[in-house]
């Protein structure tokens, strides 16, 4: 195998999914002599492309726009959702780009035959990457792991189910060693991520047996006097968190992050039915009682789309009176985007684009207020801090907070709220 170095760049953008799959990318580059470069020096710019809103996908043409005029000469690789839904509009944009379905970009880049036509070999401005290592090069300490793909739900808004296919859970074997490899090579958060994770099922093991393995074979993975590594969970659908996972998280003294990112999308079961999520407002309600009763520690954020065709004003109020029974401490607030090719997009009765942005910048501005409630309610009280650069680091609970200048970035240090 040619190992000339070559400089190599890897633009994301979209999901910790994504992110995480875009890690994997850069560790095979390494490994076939690649050393990261700024886009400007780079001989293979990827290009990891993301799909799930109109915004997105404009965001993604650009990055690939600039990838070409960064580099004059750089081999231009776009993967990912958006070219799973429309390879033919990034294969047009120019000779210099190659389209690579996710599902063979491992393969793609074990081949190396991209090497071949590879432009002469500059590598300037790079900085030289040990091939072995796992970790990022660019300094972030929380680390994913993908140990799930796709989806078998199919919401009538989303595109990404179509992009990614059906479910595929990683062996838990797999993922194990991967979590013990980060917690050797010194990570102490790690993030658990899927397109739909909590559908977790690798021979029977679902997303609880898989996390108690990995407490157990990562407990002791830490120098004295060290904190062990701690487990984050990306995302779960409401529907997936099953009791004795809740019961793991009461039991686990924070090795799982007491926080979960529960996607609510809508207050309203009537809404909620007309996106075909498998809940409805009561039961979601009755889910974040029964978890703050469980785990009284534990924070919750959330992803809402406001805006969906039909939505009325009672809709949204009901979605704003949700979110204040659930004290989220984040809500990440999405106009409704329509995608070409999904149900609700065929729909007549879309909401106009001024009153989506009125309600969006509505619930952003409750979005501010339970945040700052949240921080209230929990000051003076003792959470473990994974430090992300010296005097900054997020807490259990995903606030930010200042952390000791003199704290190694990477460590978990306890922090006062
Ligand atoms: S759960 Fe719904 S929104 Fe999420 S990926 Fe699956 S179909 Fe899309």
């Amino acid at each position: 195998m040619n190992k000339a170095p070559f400089g190599y760049a890897v633009v994301n953008l979209g999901c910790k999914v994504n992110r995480v799959e875009a890690d994997g990318f850069e560790r095979l580059l390494a490994e076939r002599g690649g050393i990261p470069a700024p886009e400007s020096a780079a001989d293979l710019i990827i290009v990891n492309t993301c799909t799930v809103t109109g915004e997105a996908e404009k965001k993604t043409r650009k990055a690939v726009r600039h990838a070409l005029s960064a580099a004059e000469t750089a081999k231009v690789v776009v993967t990912g959702c958006a070219t799973e839904i429309d390879a033919s509009t990034y294969e047009a944009m120019g000779d210099r780009v190659t389209v690579v379905p996710k599902a063979r970009m491992a393969l793609y880049l074990e081949e190396g035959a991209f090497l071949s036509q590879l432009p002469e070999r500059r590598a300037e401005g790079a900085k030289s990457k040990d091939p072995a290592t796992l970790l990022p090069t660019d300094g972030r300490t929380r680390i994913g792991i993908k140990v799930q793909d796709g989806c078998d739900n199919a919401c009538t808004y989303c595109i990404v189910h179509v992009a990614r296919g059906r479910t595929v859970s990683r062996p838990a074997d797999e993922v194990v060693s991967e979590a013990v490899a980060l917690a050797r090579a010194g990570v102490r958060e790690i993030v658990l991520t899927g397109i739909n994770l909590g559908s977790y099922d690798a021979d029977g093991c679902d997303l609880a047996d898989l996390c108690r393995r990995l407490l157990e074979e990562t407990a002791d993975l830490h120098g004295p006097g060290e904190n062990p590594c701690r487990f984050r969970i990306g995302s779960i659908e409401p529907m997936d968190v099953s009791m004795d996972f809740i019961g793991l998280l009461a039991e686990a003294e924070g090795r799982i992050c007491r926080h979960l990112h529960l996607p609510l999308q809508s207050g309203s079961s009537r809404v909620l039915r007309e996106m075909a999520r498998p809940y409805d407002a009561d039961e979601y309600r009755q889910l974040v009682d029964y978890l703050r009763a469980m785990v009284p520690e534990i924070a919750l954020t959330t992803d809402v789309i406001v805006g969906f065709p039909g939505e009325t004003k009672d809709d949204f109020e009901d979605t704003c009176a949700l979110s204040r029974h659930a004290a989220f401490s984040k809500i990440h607030v999405f106009p409704y985007s329509m995608r070409e090719g999904t149900p609700a997009a065929e729909r007549t009765d879309q909401v106009a684009p001024a009153v989506k942005a009125d309600r969006a910048s509505r619930l952003r501005a409750l979005s501010e207020t339970l945040a700052a409630a949240d921080r209230t309610a929990r000051a003076g009280t003792v959470e473990l801090a994974l430090v992300e650069r010296p005097g900054h680091a997020t807490t259990e609970s995903y606030h930010e907070v200042f952390a000791r200048e003199d704290a190694p970035a990477g460590s978990l240090v306890p922090v006062m709220m």
